[in-house]
This record gives structure tokens, C-alpha cells and sequence, in this order.
């Protein structure tokens, strides 16, 4: 997501050449996810998720009127249906002085002239900003991210005992394996058909070894 994010904000010579490569003209939103390499299509594949996330503050108008989201509700494309000029952007909608309320009112209709006029009389002079919503500060974070787009399963009664500070990491990841399943004892080995014959360390006789048996029997 990081580079997804990098690849709208960024002037650098890295995002310059992928957006060349491929985005050129068009929207950011409409590039193929499925085509260019393979650390392309992990960057472009993030692009929606990132897009949600986030909203313009427009100040020059180098955003695209339909399809970028810096109204309050949305991306117009998703409220409504695109009738004409399906590029434009919102500093082709400025005049000499002000904004052109004719031409925003016969793409948006009269039921929407009036929030998008009190949006667009909000701007400042300067560079478009891309707000991060999930940081008061609007930056973007890899933490904050990864918080928006993990599963969130319910915490664990095992892992604050399991993963604590005191204990030494080859412990605790010993007993992860162990409750995931997934120390190679012999009975594992044999469940994924390898047949082998079984005889333990643990004990002078050499039982069958086990989870069970490595861990509590033997
Ligand atoms: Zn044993």
C-alpha cells in the first residue's frame, strides 16, 4: 500500500516512471490490474483500497472531477452517472473569475450544484493535498494501513502467554508450532504419507513419537 499511495502523491523519479509506464492519461482507477509485472500488479492491486482511504483537498484542480474523491460523498462517479466529459478535471471547470457554475450544474443537475459550488469556492491557492484519513495528521503510515486492511481475528487466551517478552523467542516459537501443529514428529511425517518407523529420543524404551507423547508422555 505504501507504494500504491507513493505512486498518486509522489514526484519522484520512481513514481514518475510507473505512471508513464503504465497509467499515462488515464484515471488511476481504470488501469488494468492484471497487466505488467508482477510488483506492478501487487502495487495497482492496492490502488482501490488506498483510494478509499483517502481524499483530496483540492487547491489547484489537477483531479479528476468524476472520478477522484474530494466531494464529501463520494466520487461522483459512484452517485451518479458520468452524462459527458468523462476526463475532465476540476481546474477545466475554473474561469477567470471563479468558477464556472453553469458547466458544473449541467453535469451534476440542480440537485447537486449547490455542495459542489460550496467545495469548489473552498479552495486555496497551491498543490492538490491527498488526505490520509486514517491519520490525524493526513499522512500516510504502513501502520495505519496495515491496521485498515488486516483480519481481525479475536485475541488469543494463549498468545500474551506464548509470545511474552521473558521467554526466549526458540521457546515460543517451538510452542506456536506445537499448538499449530506443526513440529515434524513422526506421527506428522506419517499423516502426509511418508511411512516411516517410529521410535522416539525421549525415552530408553522408544515409544511412538507423537505430539502428545514428545510433549507430555514421554
Ligand atoms: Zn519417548
Amino acid at each position: 500500500m505504501k507504494f500504491a499511495w507513493k505512486i498518486l502523491v509522489d514526484n519522484s523519479l520512481w513514481s514518475n516512471f510507473f505512471t508513464a509506464k503504465y497509467i499515462r492519461n488515464k484515471h488511476v482507477s481504470l488501469v488494468d490490474s492484471h497487466k505488467g509485472t508482477r510488483f506492478w500488479k501487487s502495487v495497482i492491486q492496492c490502488i482501490p483500497d488506498v483510494l478509499w482511504l483517502t481524499k483530496w483537498r483540492i487547491k489547484e484542480g489537477k483531479v479528476s472531477f468524476w472520478r477522484d474523491w474530494w466531494f464529501d460523498e463520494g466520487p461522483l462517479v459512484q452517485l451518479q452517472l458520468i452524462l459527458e466529459r468523462p476526463n475532465l478535471m476540476i481546474k477545466e471547470c475554473r474561469l477567470e473569475a471563479g468558477w464556472d457554475t453553469q458547466l458544473v450544474r449541467s453535469l451534476v443537475g440542480d440537485g447537486k450544484v449547490e455542495q459542489v459550488m460550496q467545495v469548489l469556492n473552498k479552495c486555496r491557492q497551491g498543490a492538490d493535498l491527498l488526505v490520509w484519513s486514517e491519520n490525524a495528521d493526513g499522512k500516510f503510515s504502513s501502520k495505519s494501513a496495515w491496521e485498515c486492511i488486516r483480519i481481525k481475528a479475536p485475541k488469543n487466551r494463549w498468545s500474551d502467554w506464548v509470545w511474552h517478552p521473558c521467554m526466549p523467542k526458540k521457546f515460543s516459537v517451538t510452542m506456536w508450532k506445537a499448538i499449530r501443529n506443526g513440529l515434524s514428529v513422526d506421527d506428522r511425517i506419517k499423516n502426509v504419507g511418508i511411512p516411516v518407523v517410529s521410535k522416539c529420543n525421549c525415552c530408553t524404551d522408544g515409544g511412538y513419537e507423537d505430539l502428545e507423547h514428545v510433549l507430555v508422555d514421554g
